[in-house]
């Protein structure tokens, strides 16, 4: 349900282009072909862009997570100019680090660690060779753990948002739950998108294949209601 609502709002997001500018593709973004254009303006394209997008998701067991996805897009160098100007600075590796409010992790991750090291590294006589052993492997986890955790949300912030340039080629999450990987591409330049739609004609999310999709959900969906049946009438 949520994914629905993120493709609407992607949708909605991108109303102003015609259809054929919003190309819907299935498969894996790491697979798709890129024509040798800019998708801001339709020149020939001569450098790239990694563009980076945060998408907030709902996982079943998890609850909410964000995740980012990255794709390495093909501009001309004048946009690519453009979008240097406009983009918005992140903090670098270290900065996002300290920036985080994951930081607190690691910052009780070292407390804890410090503590067992006054008690187990430096503590009396009576700590055998052993024990040492184990609060330094403890120690180490600890602080490991604490850098992983931090680093892993600080880097959200070092993802920009999209510039009027790299607008230009917007895509979607990942839409297509639980039928595999199906995304939108919106573009602003026609020709690109038609190039782009052209060399990736195979990996088209076609309306025969939303028709199976709808099909497969329809007979799973009842395929639930009978096992939810069967599950309630064994238990009697
Ligand atoms: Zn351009």
């Amino acid at each position: 349900m949520a994914l629905n609502r993120a493709r609407q709002r992607f949708l909605d997001d991108h109303r102003d282009l015609p259809a054929s500018q919003v190309i819907p593709l299935i498969g894996s973004h790491r697979r798709v072909t890129w024509p040798a254009l800019c998708p801001a303006c339709g020149a020939p394209a001569a450098t790239h862009i990694n563009v980076a997008k945060t998408f907030g998701r709902r996982g079943r067991h998890s609850g909410p997570y964000r995740y980012i996805v990255r794709m390495r897009i093909p501009f001309c160098e004048s946009c690519a100019d453009r979008h240097r100007a406009l983009v918005k600075p992140v903090p670098s590796l270290i900065g996002s680090f300290f920036r985080t409010p994951a930081l607190l992790s690691f910052i009780g991750a070292i407390a804890v660690a410090a503590i067992l090291w006054t008690i187990f590294i430096q503590g009396g006589e009576g700590i055998s060779a052993g024990a040492r052993l184990y609060a330094l492997f403890g120690i180490v986890s600890l602080v490991g753990l604490g850098v992983a955790l931090t680093a892993s949300d600080a880097r959200f912030l070092r993802v920009p948002p999209l510039t009027e340039i790299t607008r230009a080629c917007d895509f979607s999450d990942n839409v297509g739950f639980p039928f595999g990987r199906r995304r939108f591409y919106a573009v602003r330049n026609p020709a690109f998108a038609q190039a782009f739609a052209t060399a990736n004609q195979h990996r088209l999310w076609t309306d025969a294949i939303r028709q199976r999709d709808d099909w497969i959900s329809g007979i799973a969906f009842v395929l639930l209601i009978v096992a939810a049946v069967i599950g309630y009438l064994a238990r009697k």
